[in-house]
């Protein structure tokens, strides 16, 4: 019997996990290792911002979105050593033939220079709620929404944010009191999807009159003179400051001989194979450079986002079990990617291509409507249900949700 241990519970670790007992569960010892309880569906926090949801609609306990053949250990990875295959959380040590590294990426606020508590964020759960309160008791003036630096999770989120306050604000009935910009350093929007859909974007935010500012690399904040400070800039004065905060590897990485250059794990593109003998790395936590795409010098990266975790897990699952039985381990992970990208007024376009694409990602985007953002609902409702349900309860349900927006939905 061999014995595979996932560590990290979010997107990547729950589908590996899942797959895995699918496969070969109760022949095999499967065990997930993940410091939280509970699980919260992250691209919700934008409807926790902008009132859509409420936090228990989308925080589930951990459990009841795993097969019941894992066994869930409730802890922190301490330690990784692949020398003894065995990963550490504070006193107990857990013996691996396989391992899967699924540990995402943290979010280091404190690394902004002059960062505090009134700086908002919608990338965490408590961040979005917050937030919320702060929308509905604004009564006008400049919102500020700033991705502070590269890599981020989900390159859409932050555009979508600035659409859907744009929205919440128009509702809200002050829009004309309210200017709204948002900042990157990057040259255009979502420059890891190619010029096609960054152009798009810019468009649909200019429509909105969304202020637009590339190529802006914050530099610090002053949160008592509500001032930010870009390099080789003029200061900005803003009234809500809402920042997409850096991102780092989890401690347990950062502090192992995992981690490159740049911070994260490099693995083999195709298998999401690290350098040590059957240890996967996927998701955020994992270092995959986009074909011909540089900024400014060093290669861009494939973007951190639950759909790649997603593919990369049944990619590493796959390959795991064919390793067990003896056969050639040959599934391959393509970057064909998609998002429904929510711009409001309860409509989504959706994303779709290839991130892998040359001379640059070729990522097309069809037309605003309805149907994408019901299709990210339901894609919300299946991926928060019960295990015990996702099946059957939501067979139907999707298969006609993935008819109306022309999606073939495979269960
Ligand atoms: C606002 C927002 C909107 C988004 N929208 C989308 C979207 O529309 N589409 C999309 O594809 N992606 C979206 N994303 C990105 C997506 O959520 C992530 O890319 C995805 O969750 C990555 O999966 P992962 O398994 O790599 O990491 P995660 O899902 O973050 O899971 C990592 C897990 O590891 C655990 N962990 C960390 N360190 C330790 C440790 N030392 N010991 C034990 N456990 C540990 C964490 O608690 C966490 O549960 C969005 C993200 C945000 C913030």
């Amino acid at each position: 019997m061999k014995t595979i241990i996932v560590i990290g519970g979010g997107v990547g670790g729950i589908v590996t996990a899942n797959e895995l007992s699918s496969q070969i569960g109760g022949d095999h010892k499967i065990i997930l290792i993940e410091k939280n309880k509970e699980h919260s569906f992250a691209p919700s926090f934008l409807w926790l911002m902008n009132g859509d949801r409420n936090e228990k609609q989308i925080r589930v306990p951990l459990k009841s979105l795993l097969k019941k053949n894992i066994e869930i250990v409730n802890a922190t990875v301490s330690e990784i050593v692949p020398a003894e295959k065995t990963v550490k959380t504070g006193d107990k040590e857990y013996r691996y033939d396989f391992l899967v590294i699924a540990l995402g990426a943290d979010l280091a606020p404190e690394k902004i220079q002059g960062w505090d508590n009134s700086v908002h964020t919608f990338y965490t759960l408590e961040g979005a709620s917050k937030l919320h309160h702060a929308l509905n008791n604004f009564s006008g003036g400049k919102v500020a929404l700033v991705i502070s630096s590269m890599p981020y999770k989900c390159p859409g989120a932050p555009h979508e944010g600035a659409m859907l306050i744009e929205d919440f604000l128009k509702s809200k009935g002050i829009r004309e009191k309210v200017e709204i910009s948002l900042f990157t350093p990057e040259p255009q929007p979502l420059p890891v999807a190619g010029p096609e859909l960054g152009n798009a974007v810019k468009s649909i935010l200019d429509q909105k009159g969304i202020q637009f500012y590339p190529s802006m690399q914050l530099g610090s904040v002053d949160t008592t003179s509500k001032q930010l400070f870009f390099n080789g800039k003029e200061p900005f004065d803003y009234d809500l400051l809402i920042v997409i905060p850096p991102h780092q590897a989890p401690e347990v990485i950062r502090q192992s001989d995992f981690v490159n250059a740049n911070g994260w794990i490099d693995v083999n593109p195709q298998t999401l194979e690290t350098k040590h003998e059957n240890v996967f790395a996927i998701g955020d936590i994992a270092s995959i450079p986009l074909p011909g795409r540089w900024f400014p010098d060093k290669p861009m990266m494939l973007p951190k986002a639950g759909v790649f975790a997603h593919l990369q897990s049944d990619v590493v699952a796959k390959n795991i079990v064919r390793k067990i039985k003896g056969e050639k381990a040959d599934e391959k992970f393509c970057a064909d990617g998609y998002c429904m990208l929510e711009a409001g007024e309860d409509l989504a376009g959706f994303a779709y291509g290839d991130f892998f694409g040359e001379p640059h990602p070729q990522v097309h985007l069809k037309q605003i409507g309805w149907k994408w953002h019901i299709g990210k609902v339901l894609f919300e409702k299946w991926w928060l249900s019960p295990i015990s349900l996702k099946k059957e309860f939501y067979k139907n349900l999707l298969k006609t949700g993935g008819k109306l927006i022309g999606i073939p939905v495979k269960l």
